[in-house]
């Protein structure tokens, strides 16, 4: 999933509103960001064929480390803490919490049977990947949930508020219009580092949330 994550990271100012939305969209997109680096060192494996659907043009050969469930929670419980360790805030490590895991979750929903729970287990998945439009439909239905909730929770200070904001939506949908219809990248080393290159959203996300105050 790809927007879907983001959609939870801007959901998640309703329940923690004193975290920085930086910090609640950096643990739904924390998978995808180890991932790459995974990928880069040569501990996790993908390969690309070609496929009518660019939903299915991955195959995830191995990811236990990034996206193994057991691993998951470990990734969770270590970003919470060393949030909790600096904040004291309760509200936003639970819900940094649950952001890191809920990848996880919605990678299950849409991924075909190749995410694991652990190194050695037999690897699952919905599939929905497989229903191009249901799974357009889903992601954005849940981007749009996502945008309304962050948009009602806070209130823009000045205009970098708002624009920033929706620039940052914008750019989100281009480029989930770009990985849903656009040509795949020619390699996995620059598949990986595109990937890598959407850690500049936390940033972003961090100077907007500035702009804003919480209604
Ligand atoms: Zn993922």
């Amino acid at each position: 999933m790809f927007i879907g994550h983001y959609a939870v990271g801007l959901a998640s100012k309703e329940f923690a509103p004193r975290t920085s939305l930086a910090a609640l969209i950096a643990a739904p997109i924390l998978l995808d960001l180890l991932w790459p680096i995974f990928l880069l060192l040569g501990w996790e494996h993908v390969s690309m064929g070609p496929n009518s659907n660019p939903f299915l043009r991955l195959q995830f050969d191995s990811y236990p480390i990034s996206h193994g469930l057991v691993a998951v929670l470990g990734w969770a419980t270590l970003y919470a803490s060393v949030y909790f360790g600096f904040t004291r805030y309760i509200a936003g490590s639970i819900v940094i919490w649950i952001g890191v895991v809920s990848h996880w979750v919605m990678d299950f929903i849409v991924h075909r049977s190749d995410l694991p729970l652990d190194a050695r287990s037999r690897l699952v998945g919905l599939g929905v990947w497989n229903h191009r439009w249901l799974a357009i439909a889903i992601e954005v239905t849940l981007f749009a949930i996502g945008i309304w909730t962050y948009q009602k929770r806070t209130r823009a200070k000045d205009k970098i508020g708002l624009y920033a904001f929706l620039a940052f939506v914008l750019f989100l949908l281009l480029a989930y219009i770009g990985a849903s219809f656009g040509p795949p990248p020619p390699t996995v080393k620059k598949l990986a580092i595109i990937t890598l290159l959407t850690s500049l959203l936390i940033p972003w996300a961090w100077w907007f949330d500035k702009h804003r105050e919480v209604r």
